[in-house]
């Protein structure tokens, strides 16, 4: 098979690993960098240039989107699926993942446990709305953050009500969450692919740190699930129209939690942790799945 990989970097571990995993199974892979992807379109004629020559003849398409260009990195991906490419995520779930609120809303609805959160727009409403997610210490969100930028963990009332204040003060958009002290700044990552649990590690973050990310100093290795936790990533993944999707699930004293699914997670933490071959996995779902047109949107309902 021809395979894209939609990618910012040839030399970024997930991107490497899926070329060589592609390579080793026979395939075609192509990087693409997403940014110099340009598009045209006529009635029935969805075109992608790159570097001055057309695009053309891809049986499936790996999207790597990177959160800050999700909104051209989508737009090149519908292309592709107006053109029959097979893509490992569809466009819409990837959009839908990107939006945190939106994601939680939809988990929330299929009854997915979830740590209490909340968010509002005006200053006036923060008390009742500290209140409602049961009080401080709580986690104070910034809803375009990643890698644990922009997570404030708020001990005392007075203190998240100032943290609050100064980022509505600066515009951002955030979320206000109940803060889940037993999970002992750990967290888990389930790989999902195709509706099963490929691999999971637990992140524990540094001394004296609560946020588990590997960029914040935190710590991976290979831990075992049980299978309320198997379940419910699965599921997750699944509400979000994932087929490749990490879900990071917090151990709390009423079960696993969501805190959030990644459409595009990383591949080095996950394959260093468990010595599994995700990369191959991932090549395997595309070789089961890919048809021309198989993807279920087109990205119609975009
Ligand atoms: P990011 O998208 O920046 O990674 P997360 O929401 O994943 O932000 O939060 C970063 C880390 O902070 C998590 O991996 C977890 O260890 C910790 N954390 C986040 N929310 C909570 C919470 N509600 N209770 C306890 N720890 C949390
Ligand atoms: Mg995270």
């Amino acid at each position: 098979m021809r395979i894209a990989i939609l990618s910012r970097g040839p030399n970024l571990y997930s991107t490497r690993r899926l070329v060589e995993a592609g390579e080793a199974a026979g395939h075609e892979m192509h990087v693409v960098d997403t940014l110099r992807c340009y598009m045209s379109m006529a009635t029935a004629q969805p075109q992608i240039h790159y570097k001055g020559e057309q695009l053309e003849g891809f049986d499936a398409v790996i999207p790597r989107i990177g959160a800050s260009i999700t909104f051209y990195g989508t737009a090149v991906l519908r292309q592709f699926e107006m053109q029959g490419v097979f893509p490992v995520n569809e466009s819409v779930a990837i959009s839908r993942s990107r939006d945190k609120l939106r994601s939680l809303q939809l988990l929330s609805r299929k009854g997915i446990g979830l740590p209490i959160t909340g968010f509002a727009n005006a200053p006036d409403d923060i008390p009742d709305l500290i209140n409602m997610v049961g009080g401080a210490p709580l986690v104070i969100k910034l809803l375009e953050g990643t890698q644990g930028i922009g997570v404030v963990l708020a001990e005392t009332r007075k203190a998240a009500e100032s943290v609050i204040e100064a980022f509505m003060g600066l515009s951002a958009n955030i979320m206000v969450q109940e803060y889940i002290e037993e999970a002992g700044g750990a967290d888990i990552r389930c790989f999902v692919v195709d509706g099963k649990v490929v691999a999971a590690m637990k992140r524990q973050a540094a001394e004296g740190e609560f946020r588990s990310n590997l960029h914040r100093g935190g710590s991976a290795q290979l831990v075992r699930i049980s299978k309320e936790e198997r379940l419910t990533a699965i599921k997750a993944a699944k509400v979000m129209g994932l087929n490749v999707a990490g879900v990071d699930l917090l151990r709390s004293a009423r079960g696993p939690l969501v805190m959030e699914v990644n459409s595009s997670p990383g591949l080095e933490g996950i394959e260093e942790a468990t010595g599994k071959d995700v990369a191959a996995m991932i090549i395997r779902f595309i070789e089961k799945q890919a048809r021309p047109h198989r993807t279920a949107t087109r990205g119609a309902r975009g």
